[in-house]
């Protein structure tokens, strides 16, 4: 049973997600934003790419709703990732 990463292109929430019959999540478990990215398993860019992805997203949404505490939760979770 494969078991892969997803990443939230809009809340930058990362999870992973045991996929049975195919069956894929269809949207974000925690702000319910979809579609959902599957990830690649490349370890080697998979940082990079992720940080700049969720650090734009991260300025959109101060942006868009001025909440710093998002911001800093998002922090919280990147430093968590690897
Ligand atoms: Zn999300």
């Amino acid at each position: 049973m494969p078991i892969y990463e997803y990443a939230c292109p809009s809340c930058a929430h990362q999870f992973e997600f045991l996929v049975l019959r195919g069956q894929e999540p269809s949207d974000c478990p925690k702000c319910g934003a979809a579609p959902i990215e599957r990830r690649l398993s490349l370890p080697a860019i998979k940082s990079d790419v992720t940080h700049a992805k969720a650090m734009a997203a991260a300025k959109r949404r101060d942006a868009a709703q001025g909440k710093d505490r998002a911001h800093e939760q998002l922090k919280y979770e990147l430093s968590h990732d690897d």
